[in-house]
């Protein structure tokens, strides 16, 4: 089976109930660039990239569409399998793993399609059919982050993730201590997220003041250097993320002891492809970690559960998703939902979910 057309389609996501607001920015509409790959038999695969802003990570939409319009010519008739089609788009594109992505994963759902199973069956096989979600609370007033927290715990959701950053620390460490106030004892896993934005003295501080609440600290600081060097110096666990850019980052991170866990987005580190490869590197190293990415609509949705049902669920942090941030689905019959903080893992072959591609009008580019 060989790619015969790739169309490329961009589409608008409104934040619903918006803004979401990180340290660093926040969004109130974003736009995804969608993938159709025809396949010389006729089927049709499906892949989605959408970074969340332009200052989140360094992709934007725009160079989404640029990066897969420079790859496209180059990958009519190459071959839909995992490891020939990354050779040939590392051959045609350095870097720019998130609009690999939306490649990988379009060719996970053809290739499922084609041999009848699931994307998580050719990713090795689910572990279980509901997949644990948890829910991020956005940067707010401590008071109002922790009334957010005891709904979700109520929900459901078996994690939470705090939003932190972009404001004094004080305000960060009441935010936390109210929120463990309404998750003490629930079993609730929490997770501080700082997305880049703390400098390492407040870091220190901010794990110093919490010493009895049990969280991990997410990407609190911008670089690795900066995680170097609070390290030694901080009682609680340490997960990386923005700064997980590639397989080698994190094989780095994770064989180096500077990490306890991750949280990993398929199309940072390229597709499902990497991915498997992440989640086994982790598995080696009894290294936690999650399956997401940074926004997107059904198919990334489908996309992140299908690996994350694979990974072994003592080592699994859960998918976000922006579905509760989203209004619709692509397919309002089989689209990814969450429900009691878990989500359904798709069934059908390939990623188990049919866009309504009249929703994305004309696209952009075909090849
Ligand atoms: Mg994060």
């Amino acid at each position: 089976m060989r790619i015969a057309e790739i169309h490329i389609y961009r589409h608008g996501l409104p934040v619903h109930n918006g803004p979401y607001k990180m340290s660093h920015s926040e969004v109130r509409f974003l736009s995804t660039t969608l993938v159709k790959l025809v396949a010389d038999n006729g089927l049709v695969g499906w892949g989605e990239t959408c970074p969340v802003g332009p200052t989140y990570a360094e992709s934007h939409p725009a160079g989404a569409v640029a990066a897969l319009s420079e790859m496209a010519p180059g990958l009519s008739g190459a071959e839909v399998l995992p490891v020939p089609l990354h050779r040939r788009m590392d051959g045609l594109l350095n870097g720019h793993n998130y609009a690999k992505a939306a490649i990988d994963i379009a060719a996970h759902d053809l290739l499922g399609k084609h041999l009848g199973v699931s994307v998580s069956d050719l990713l090795g096989g689910a572990m279980t059919d509901r997949v644990p979600s948890y829910y991020s609370t956005i940067v707010g007033p401590p008071d109002e982050t922790a009334r957010v927290a005891a709904e979700k715990r109520a929900e459901g959701y078996p994690r939470l993730q705090v939003k932190i950053g972009g404001r004094p620390v004080e305000e960060d460490i009441e935010t936390i201590r109210k929120v463990w106030e309404v998750t003490r004892g629930s079993g609730v896993r929490l997770a501080v997220d700082g997305n880049r934005s703390l400098t390492t003295r407040d870091a220190l501080r901010l794990s110093r003041e919490c010493p009895d609440v049990p969280f991990v600290m997410e990407q609190p600081c911008n670089t690795i250097e900066d995680l170097q060097k609070i390290r030694s110096q901080v009682s609680h666990g340490i997960y990386m993320d923005e700064n997980g850019t590639s397989l080698n980052t994190a094989i780095t991170a994770a064989g180096t002891g500077l990490v306890d866990g991750f949280s990993m987005k398929v199309t940072r580190i390229g597709g499902l492809h990497p991915m498997r490869a992440f989640r086994d590197i982790c598995a080696a190293r009894n290294l936690p970690h999650t399956c997401d990415d940074s926004w997107g609509g059904d198919i990334i949705a489908a996309a992140c559960t299908h690996i994350g049902a694979t990974v072994a669920p003592e080592l699994f942090e859960g998918v976000w998703l922006a579905a509760p941030h989203i209004e619709g689905h692509y397919d309002q019959e089989n689209g990814i939902r969450i429900e009691g903080g878990h989500i359904k893992r798709p069934q059908g072959p390939g990623l188990g979910i049919t866009p309504d591609e009249g929703l994305f009008g004309t696209p952009v580019a075909s090849f």
